[in-house]
């Protein structure tokens, strides 16, 4: 084993969370499907992870699911609370249903609106503040400690960390074949501390590659700090991303588990949107393109070929009017096909 005891006993305690989480009352397992367009362009078997097709159009619901079924009962009554981006929300909103608590959630301004609506219309209560995460996350904060609603953190929990990471336990039990690398989106990180805790126990010769918007790269900066480091200013066009400082829970992880962390421009995004919709005929969000524009950019700067790649196709709540802009970029920015 590569790790240290300490290592070693955190990753077993985050396997052993992943396995019990009984994330399946909401959440479907995703089909792990061949993208054979990529591959054959890419030279290597590429595999998407599809996320867009959960229930919200994201896999957040694992997350927050696994946080709210462990909620004791006084705490279910007395609901909860929550900061998002949006698909968080939507996990959150539809989770909190599902077991009758009542949820306040608050969204950046910012937010797409079939987002918001994703919230309203799962009975939960929307608030949008602040023009982007970190102001809506302290709002959220403060509503909190003044109403006694338990606050649900997006990423920065065991609870939803082991909830994102049963992603990982899906995608090693359809593919028991080789497998070279994973590519997973990062925001805040639960989703990628969950994958490399349940990967790096099990099958550590599995690089973990995170992959960031270069407008929130909160891991890389952290990863180049060797602690959390705050992000003066994120951009916002892969808003489910829109991070300033990578989670605490998530960086005790990731700091041993991710092996390499990759940024990608708006436009390689927009381009990879493309790449995902002439293989699977879906529409991602740009966040939900990470992971493909990362192995896109990794292979040509490795020369990668005949791997088997994974990417965790993250979601697919992208408002219909933003497509233009999309498939606009995705012809003229020259990011190759
Ligand atoms: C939340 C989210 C991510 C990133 O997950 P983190 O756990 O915050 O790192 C990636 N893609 C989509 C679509 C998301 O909603």
């Amino acid at each position: 084993m590569p790790y240290t005891p300490e290592q070693q006993t955190l990753l077993e305690h985050y396997v052993k969370k992943i396995l019990a989480a009984p994330v399946y009352d909401v959440a479907v397992r995703t089909p792990l499907q061949a993208a054979p367009a990529l591959s054959e362009t890419l030279g290597n078997r590429i595999l998407l992870k599809r996320e867009d097709l959960q229930p919200t159009f994201s896999f957040k619901i694992r997350g927050a699911y696994n946080r709210l079924v462990q909620l004791s009962d006084e705490q279910k009554a007395l609901g909860v609370i929550t900061a998002s981006a949006g698909n968080h929300a939507q996990g959150v909103a539809l989770a909190a249903r599902e077991l009758g608590i009542a949820a306040t959630i608050v969204m950046p301004a910012t937010t797409p609106e079939l987002k918001v609506l994703g919230v309203r219309s799962r009975g939960a209560e929307a608030l949008l503040h602040g023009a982007s995460f970190p102001f809506a996350l302290t709002h959220a904060l403060q509503l909190a400690v003044q109403s006694g609603r338990t606050f649900v953190s997006p990423f920065d929990d065991p609870d939803v960390i082991a909830g994102q990471g049963t992603v990982a336990m899906e995608i090693l039990r359809q593919h028991q074949g080789p497998l070279d690398a994973i590519f997973v989106p990062v925001g805040g990180g639960g989703l990628i501390a969950g994958i490399a805790a349940y990967v790096k126990y099990l099958r550590p010769q599995v690089r973990i590659i995170g992959v960031e918007s270069e407008h929130s790269a909160c891991l890389q900066a952290a990863m180049q700090a060797g602690a959390r480091v705050v992000l003066p200013e994120v951009g916002t066009f892969a808003d489910g991303v829109a991070v300033a400082q990578i989670g605490a829970f998530g960086f005790e992880v990731c700091r041993f588990c991710v092996d390499e962390v990759i940024t990608v421009s708006n436009d390689e995004l927009c381009a990879a949107i493309k790449n995902i919709y002439d293989d699977t005929r879906s529409i991602t969000e740009p966040s939900g393109a990470l992971a493909v524009a990362g192995i896109k950019q990794y292979v040509a700067r490795t020369a990668a070929r005949g791997q088997t790649l994974v990417a965790i196709d993250s979601g697919a709540n992208i408002n219909f009017d933003s497509l233009r802009h999309v498939a606009e970029r995705a012809a003229a920015c020259g990011v190759p096909a």
